[in-house]
């Protein structure tokens, strides 16, 4: 018998504008004892129903896969996820001759919280954030195989860092299905070498792919340095578009190997181009003012709310640097992924940054995640990645 959620009273509103998320608090009962990742049906205080969705111990306790009074089959899997294949091909990125890279499944963006899907050319990379995501893996991994059209020889489980560690399910990543194949994708024409069994995310930043292209159109006689490149995503791109240098930057040894082999299978022997594994901080200590173009893209300072405030000193420090280091003329790219940090929390951050550098600054592009990375608008939470562009005289 599947469990029911009843919820305190008045609780129900958010719920009724297609919010996906229902917090610990505003249950009044729970009936039947389900099971973490189990389904559970909701209902109002005045028993009317409102949805299913998956369970989960913690402040989200249920996330909401359907409003509709829908049975659970295979064929919900199926059906969501030929949802979001039509939106990429709306959008131009399915059967793409530039670009063989994109996600898939989006989370809450496509009607399915708790789950991302990576799309590599011929292999989707998977990663479930919930236990219900995690328990119905397999069953996904074929409904994508099922697509003729999606062309995937494999789907591959990344979800080991992304669950919740407390559930106890000590997952392993690995191939559900078929094994490895190519493992490199291509972005706008672009190599890139993708390691998703050792690699941060599903084994690249797609959410950047728009933003590169942008830097590479501001690159061209300019002095770039790539903060936090990990991969080197943004380096490659201000490479083409003719950088006079580029320094790239990560702390991580891994990273500044790939992206030395990422910026050697792109160009070959790009004696324009070096790469430093070192601390953001120490490097810019050092620096003597060489760049005018910056990227700052960090990893996301705050994981939740209670963080806040930590995290917006740390934005704060990291922008005056370079906003105080950049030539007259310079132009700044500088981006947050920290989901509780808002676009206005993190415009006041550089505005700050800005006054305390004592720099004249304009803001010339105010930047987020791209169209394969959907924000559902009854779950503004979705909005994760944003990015200003600004001009420093
Ligand atoms: N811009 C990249 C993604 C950056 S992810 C892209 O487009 O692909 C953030 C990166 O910051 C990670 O690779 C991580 O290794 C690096 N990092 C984290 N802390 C750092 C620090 N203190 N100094 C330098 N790099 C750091």
């Amino acid at each position: 018998m599947i469990a029911t959620i009843i919820l305190k009273r008045g609780k129900e509103q958010s719920l009724l504008r297609f919010h996906p998320w229902i917090f610990s608090g505003a249950i009044a009962r729970i009936e039947g004892s389900p099971a973490e990742g189990d389904l559970v049906e909701v209902f109002t205080a005045e028993n009317s129903f409102i949805g299913t969705g998956h369970y989960q111990i913690g402040s989200i306790t249920v996330r909401m896969l359907t409003f509709e009074p829908e049975k659970f089959t295979d064929n919900f899997w199926h059906e969501r996820i030929v949802e979001a294949i039509k939106l990429r091909k709306a959008i131009g990125l399915m059967q793409n001759s530039h670009t063989n890279s994109f996600r898939l499944i989006h989370g809450e963006g496509d009607g399915l919280p708790g789950l991302i899907v990576d799309i590599y050319d011929t292999t989707a990379v998977i990663q479930a954030h919930t236990v219900g995501m995690y328990r119905n893996r397999q069953i996904i991994a074929e409904s994508l195989m099922a697509i003729p059209e999606m062309q995937l020889q494999s789907v591959y489980d990344k979800s080991s860092t992304t669950l919740p560690f407390n559930a106890g399910l000590n997952p392993q990543d690995g191939f559900l299905i078929g094994e490895l194949g190519t493992s490199w994708a291509r972005e706008n024409d672009l190599h890139f070498d993708i390691d998703w069994a050792e690699g941060q995310k599903t084994g690249f930043y797609i959410d950047q792919r728009e933003n590169r292209m942008l830097l590479e159109r501001y690159s061209a006689g300019r002095n770039v340095l790539n903060m936090f490149c990990y991969t080197g995503g943004f380096s490659v791109y201000a490479l083409r578009g003719k950088a006079n240098l580029v320094h790239s930057v990560d702390s991580s040894k891994r990273a500044i190997e790939l992206t030395n082999a990422n910026v050697e299978r792109n160009f070959g022997n790009a004696s324009q181009h070096k790469a430093f594994a070192e601390d953001a901080f120490s490097f810019f200590r050092k620096e003597e003012e060489k760049y005018n173009l910056i990227v700052l893209d960090p990893p996301a300072f705050a994981k939740h709310n209670k963080v806040l405030g930590n995290a917006l000193q740390g934005y704060k420090r990291l922008n005056t640097i370079a906003l105080s280091k950049i030539q007259s003329g310079g132009i700044l790219f500088t981006f947050s992924c920290s989901q509780v940090v808002t676009k206005e929390h993190f415009r006041n951050t550089v505005f700050t940054a800005a006054a305390i550098a004592g720099r004249k600054v304009r803001i010339l592009h105010q930047l987020s995640q791209p169209a394969d990375h959907p924000i559902n608008i009854y779950h503004p939470e979705g909005e994760y990645l944003k990015g200003l562009v600004v001009y420093v005289e």
